[in-house]
């Protein structure tokens, strides 16, 4: 992504300011159903109808236990307690961290923080109008306060997805703040 790698060393900031952080990883098989490799004569951003509705074909990215799925080599967030890996299965993607692209399939993250007794989240990476959006309205649907910190995410901008995603957060009144606020 463009200037992805910008964000950080403002997430490794913001982070030290937590004391639980969770990290959460693309994590695909080889010829995952998002990528558009898998499906002859498509182009990346294409979409595709598939078992759970219309999917965004994706260069191909975040190959499981390959370099382009390791995290940034500046992160630095060693008192992370938990790596969450999502999009591990072949035929659903995954941009929340809380539920995968068919809406049902859950990661887990959901009761790994209820049972941590967490009410609150606060979001940021990547790509803000597709896995931060999605995170941000499942944890809300799920009864979770959420703050995404806008200035430490970036965005895709797949047909107005920047645009699409801020209307559907403010929407439903998850906040939009930059890391001042947690500063
Ligand atoms: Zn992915």
């Amino acid at each position: 992504m463009p200037r992805g790698h910008a964000v950080v060393p403002l997430i490794n900031r913001l982070a030290k300011r937590f004391l639980h952080v969770v990290l959460t990883q693309d994590w695909h098989p080889p010829d995952h159903l998002s990528f558009a490799s898998a499906h002859p004569g498509k182009q990346p951003y294409d979409t595709i109808a598939v078992d759970y509705g219309l999917q965004i074909l994706w260069p191909d990215h975040c190959v499981r236990a390959t370099h382009g799925a390791e995290f940034h080599k500046d992160l630095r967030i060693p008192h992370a307690a938990l790596v969450l890996r999502k999009g591990i299965h072949h035929k659903i993607d995954s941009y929340s961290t809380f539920y995968e692209n068919d809406r049902k399939t859950p990661t887990g993250l959901v009761g790994y923080l209820r049972e941590r007794g967490f009410t609150r989240i606060f979001l940021a990476g990547l790509a803000f109008d597709f896995c931060v959006r999605y995170s941000a309205e499942d944890a809300h649907r799920e009864g979770f306060e959420v703050v995404v910190i806008e200035d430490a995410c970036r965005g895709i901008d797949v047909d107005g997805s920047m645009t699409t995603a801020r209307e559907s957060l403010d929407g439903l009144g998850v906040v939009r703040a930059n890391a001042e606020v947690v500063s």
